[in-house]
């Protein structure tokens, strides 16, 4: 099987437990959570017993140390997390207002993930992986971006192959550099896995058609567009399924993109045929949102599949 790489923030999340608007008063919190958009991925795929490495840094405190605990115990390779004496792991305080929306208070710039290092073991994972994902939330600094690019050019030399979710929203399009760190990954993408509207904002087309025409053009193999409660879209060579998301009780969408872009970016890279690997990965988008904790709702191939069995598509 070959093995996933994935470079950037790893962090623990903190939630606010009552609905409303921001944190300009004392109120209940729960956390912290293990999480990061990347991590996150790294869980899932391993999971599913794909090998994979994330390549990140996290300080050396109780926040780190949780994190790589539970990326160990599920499998992720974390020889290419470096420690950072210096600096805290990263943070990210969340609270979801009555409409469902979210608030976030980051700590990542210059916290431990903020900071890139390029060690002998990141050196190794690069000229061994098979694949890399790229997470654009994962590009807001230069030097991440560069090794993201040289780990794509390394891996593609090699026969290897590249996915990338945007994970991004309008605002930090708006970031220097960030549209043309978005054009330089799609450039070296074989899977592409934006959701909603990032499709047209980073792939550009006034509708998701012409987007996808677009980007099929330019070389990209096959494109799953995610949807949330409205479920997914692949797009590959002639052909095109949909499959509408499960009807669950969403208790906290965080994470649901990050695990169905692992369980299909796993199965793709197995040879899984495009409808299979797309009806688990709306499972495990589904299931990501059944758990509180960004990372908490992770599932194995097993649990997948038992969930399919009783699982009813939403209306
Ligand atoms: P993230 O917030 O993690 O970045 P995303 O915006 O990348 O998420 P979504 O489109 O929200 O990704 O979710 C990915 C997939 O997970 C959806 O295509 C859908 O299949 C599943 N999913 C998400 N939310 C729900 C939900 N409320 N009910 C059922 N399935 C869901
Ligand atoms: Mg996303």
């Amino acid at each position: 099987m070959k093995k996933i790489l994935v470079i950037g923030e790893i962090l623990v999340e903190v939630m606010a437990d009552t609905p409303g608007t921001g944190f300009l008063q004392p109120q209940p919190l729960t956390g912290p959570f293990p999480s990061g958009a990347p991590a996150i991925f790294a869980d899932q795929a391993a999971k599913l017993g794909q090998p994979v490495a994330i390549v990140s840094a996290v300080g050396d405190d109780d926040f780190g140390r949780m994190n790589l605990t539970r990326l160990q115990q599920d499998g992720v390779d974390v020889s290419g997390v470096v420690v950072d004496a210096e600096r805290p792991t990263g943070t990210a305080f969340v609270r979801y207002d009555a409409a469902g929306a979210r608030q976030f208070i980051f700590n990542l710039r210059h916290s431990a993930c903020g900071r890139v290092h390029v060690t002998e073991a990141v050196d190794r994972l690069l000229n061994s992986a098979g694949h890399l994902h790229v997470m654009g939330s994962s590009l807001s600094d230069p030097a991440s971006v560069q090794l993201n690019l040289r780990a794509a050019d390394a891996i593609r030399a090699r026969g290897g192959t590249v996915s990338f979710d945007p994970n991004v929203r309008a605002e930090m399009l708006r970031a220097p550099g960030m549209t043309q760190a978005m054009h330089d990954v799609l450039a070296r993408t074989d899977l592409f896995l934006p959701s909603g509207e990032e499709l047209t904002l980073v792939a550009g087309g006034s509708t998701p058609e012409d987007a996808i025409d677009g980007l099929i053009a330019r070389g990209v193999g096959a494109v799953v567009h995610k949807n949330g409660a409205a479920g997914a879209t692949y797009i590959g060579g002639s052909s095109r399924h949909q499959r509408p998301a499960f009807a669950v009780q969403e208790v906290d969408p965080t994470g649901a993109g990050d695990c169905f872009s692992a369980t299909f970016t796993a199965l793709w890279l197995r040879g899984v045929p495009a409808p299979e690997a797309l009806e688990l990965a709306v499972a495990s988008g589904a299931m990501a949102v059944l758990r509180r904790g960004p990372m908490e709702g992770t599932a194995t191939l097993d649990e997948l599949q038992a969930f399919l069995r009783t699982a009813r598509p939403s209306a």
